[in-house]
Order: structure tokens, then C-alpha cells, then sequence
């Protein structure tokens, strides 16, 4: 199978596998494990924030964010397709009980002023603003980077507001590789920041959530309140550090490979290409075709590639170091069979 429903796929290289099985190890309640400790370390500085949380997944870190920044009857501003009102399963309702202000963004990016707009004044009527988000890459944008310029403006008139700013920044390495500029230099712009180590990166397990001290000795008491409190977790941390430190460089790759597939599946006749392919994610429309997103993606498997349904007519692709060149190429051949089945 060729999967390329997403980077999440990712299996743990030989290095991670041996890096986890010779991880010194202790127990992480107490902060007695090292590596653990190096991988918060090694992931603050990349990040260019003060501390840093190693939590078990992306959405835990983004609801740990969410629940240390906010108190219920907050109001949380966060663009409309985000990962975080889109695919957390209400979570930042269910344990956070703060209600969401999306706005409409342009792929991806909130507009400066709609956010300025959406903070709340005092009056007794409204919840109080308690958070924005930002998600860099944007996912349901097709991978879109947000421009640092954004993030700088809404940045600003956040701090002038006295509101926090958080960045998912589940693919945030995609963002910086594709800028060619380091992580910390979006992450400046916010007050807290989630990175995965399980996506593009390779990790098997985890995500973290970084920002100053205070805030992480706060977060790390709502991780353990959420049961995310784990022993000896250096098991994780070892890949993890791998992750951080050797995995980042190679995310061009997989930018180039997603280039490549966007201009050999746009000249399928039939399939759309919908997004401006920024990083590792294309999505295609299938809607000339005769056949909706699902019976395309099921058909596809049928040929040994693995996609996702990304609305009625989109389907989506995700490219990541699991699947090379000559993979791809197979993938093409297949999508081409079935288009021309369909047409
Ligand atoms: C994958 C992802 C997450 C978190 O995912 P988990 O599966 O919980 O690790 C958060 N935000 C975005 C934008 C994502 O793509």
C-alpha cells in the first residue's frame, strides 16, 4: 500500500527504534527523566520560548493550551476550518467550557482587523476574550503557510488587548522549511505554541506545547489532571528528540515531492487541483469526474493507494518520507487508471 492519507503514517525510522530502546530513562511525575528532560530542553530552544511540555498528542496540547489560558465562559477566536474547531470533537467545550468565535480566513490567515473587531469589550453581556489561535501550516487551507506578517499584525493587536495567542503548529516545521526560516521566527509571534513530533517528523508518539515558565508549570498541572502524566516516557522522548533534531532538514523533500504530484495530477483531465501547494498537502477535485471523493478514494485503494475524502468532491494527499519518488510515480499511474475509468 502507498498511503498517503496523511504524514501521521509515518513509521518510526531504525534510528527512533534505537534511540528508544537505549533511552535512559525515569520516572516523569517526579521530572526525573532524562530524556524527557533533554527532548522539553532541546524543543524550547528550537522554539525560542523559555520551557516546553512533552504531551501525548497534538490535541491534547492545543486543549492543555485552550484550558491554561482560558476559564469557562471564555470566548476563544480561532479561524473557521481550524484543526481545533473542526477536529477536536468539541473538546475545547467539553473540558475547557469556552465558546468559539471563528472567523473566515483567507487560506487560512484570519484577517487583522476581523480579529481586532471579534475581541470583546467590557460589558457584562459578553464573555470575555480568553485566547486566539493560529494554525500554521492550516490543514483544511491544503497546508497553506500563514505569512509571519500576519501573525506579527494579529500578534500586536492581541497584546494590545491583553489576549494570549496560541499557534498550532502541528506542521509549524512545514511552514518554517517552506519559508526557509527557523520555527522560532513564527513562534515569536505568539505566547504559546504546539508542535507535533508524530507527523512529518516521524516521531511514533507526541506532540509539545511550549511557552514561558510560568505558563508550562501551570499546563503541566492540566496534563496531569487530563491523565496526561506519564512514567517513563524517555521510551517516547528518545524518537522524539530524533524528531526535532534530524527529521526538520528533510521536509523540503516532501515539499518537492507534493510539487511533483500537484503538476502530474493536474494534468489528468478530469482532476482539479484546488490548493496553492505550499507544503505537503494537495487536494484534488474530483468533481468532473464521474464519481464523488468516496467511491474515488475506494477505488484508489483497490489500486493500492491510500488517499483521503477531504469534502463531497475533494480528495486529499498528503506526501511525507514513507512514500519516494518512484512510489509516487506508481500512485500517479494508479490515480490516472481510475480517472480514466470515471470520466
Ligand atoms: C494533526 C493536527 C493536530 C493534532 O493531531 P493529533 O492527532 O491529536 O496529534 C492539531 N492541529 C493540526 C492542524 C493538525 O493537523
Amino acid at each position: 500500500m502507498i498511503d498517503l492519507r496523511s504524514d501521521t503514517v509515518t513509521k518510526p525510522t531504525e534510528a527512533m527504534r534505537k534511540a528508544a530502546y537505549e533511552a535512559d530513562v525515569g520516572d516523569d511525575v517526579y521530572g526525573e527523566d532524562p530524556s524527557i528532560n533533554q527532548l522539553e530542553e532541546t524543543a524550547a530552544e528550537v522554539l525560542g520560548k523559555e520551557a516546553a511540555l512533552f504531551v501525548t498528542s497534538g490535541t491534547q496540547g492545543n486543549q492543555i493550551a485552550i484550558l491554561t489560558h482560558c476559564r469557562p465562559g471564555n470566548e476563544i477566536i480561532l479561524e473557521a476550518e481550524s484543526h481545533i474547531f473542526y477536529y477536536e470533537s468539541g473538546a475545547s467545550s467539553a473540558f475547557a467550557g469556552v465558546q468559539t468565535r471563528t472567523l473566515n480566513g483567507t487560506r487560512g490567515a484570519m484577517n487583522p482587523s476581523d480579529v481586532e473587531y471579534a475581541i470583546r469589550g467590557e460589558d457584562q453581556h459578553f464573555p470575555e476574550t480568553g485566547l486566539i489561535c493560529l494554525e500554521n501550516t492550516h490543514n483544511r487551507a491544503g497546508g497553506a503557510v500563514i505569512p509571519t506578517d500576519n501573525m506579527k499584525e494579529i500578534h500586536k493587536i492581541a497584546k494590545a488587548n491583553n489576549v494570549p495567542v496560541h499557534i498550532d503548529g502541528a506542521r509549524l516545521f512545514n511552514a518554517a522549511a517552506a519559508l526557509n526560516l527557523p520555527a522560532s521566527e513564527f513562534a515569536k509571534h505568539c505566547d504559546t505554541v504546539q508542535v507535533c513530533l508524530s507527523k512529518g517528523l516521524g516521531a511514533p508518539v507526541g506532540s509539545i506545547l511550549a511557552g514561558n515558565r510560568d505558563f508550562i508549570t501551570a499546563a503541566r498541572k492540566w496534563r496531569k489532571r487530563l491523565g496526561g502524566g506519564l512514567r517513563q516516557a524517555g521510551i517516547l522522548a528518545a524518537p522524539g528528540l530524533i524528531a526535532l533534531t534530524q527529521m526538520r532538514e528533510r521536509l523540503a523533500e516532501d515539499h518537492e515531492n507534493a510539487q511533483y504530484l500537484a503538476q502530474q495530477l493536474g494534468q489528468i483531465k478530469g482532476i482539479e487541483i484546488v490548493n496553492q501547494v505550499d507544503t505537503n498537502i494537495i487536494v484534488a477535485d474530483v468533481k468532473k469526474l464521474k464519481t464523488n471523493s468516496s467511491e474515488f478514494v475506494e477505488k484508489l485503494k483497490a489500486e493500492g493507494v491510500l488517499s483521503g475524502t477531504f469534502g463531497p468532491s475533494y480528495v486529499r494527499f498528503v506526501t511525507h518520507y514513507d512514500v519516494n519518488r518512484n512510489q509516487l510515480e506508481q500512485a500517479i499511474t494508479a490515480i490516472q487508471k481510475i480517472a480514466d475509468q470515471v470520466i
